[in-house]
């Protein structure tokens, strides 16, 4: 995967978290130095990503904007898949999920949830409730 590549994937996999808005930053010669490649904000947390591959590792001012965004209170770091992304704001957002069925990230607001709002989701997870119910009550 090019960089360009895991770039395009943490955006459509940012899409889908709730509460966030996030943009690609473009460098070039009237940005300023070491700007991480993707900003977001989620929930009013600020995030930046340093897009790198396998390979490749941040420049000296890349790693010089990573400490300055973590100075003040941001979350930056150097990924290389969309699931370092997610590990990331699992271990920073309370409450964040992955929905069991769809596999897309809620926000829990029990601490048991396991699946997202959506209808289907919901429907998915009454169906599964009341075969456990039908199960137990055939073991009996
Ligand atoms: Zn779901």
């Amino acid at each position: 995967m090019s960089e360009s590549d895991i770039v395009r994937s943490i955006l459509k996999y940012l899409k889908t978290v709730p509460g966030c808005f996030c943009w690609k930053e473009h460098g070039g010669m009237y940005g300023t130095a070491g700007i991480p490649d993707i900003i977001a904000c989620i929930g009013g947390r600020f995030y930046g990503f340093e897009v790198k591959t396998d390979k490749g590792s941040p420049t000296r001012s890349q790693e010089a904007v990573i400490g300055k965004i973590r100075k003040a209170d941001g979350t930056a770091a150097v990924v290389r898949s969309y699931g370092e992304v997610e590990d990331i704001l699992k271990n920073s957002i309370p409450g964040f999920a992955v929905c069991e069925n769809c596999g897309k990230p809620f926000i829990r607001n029990g601490s048991r949830q396991k699946y997202c709002d959506s209808p289907e989701c919901r429907n998915a997870r009454n169906r599964k409730k009341a075969k456990a119910y039908y199960q137990r009550k055939k073991s009996r």
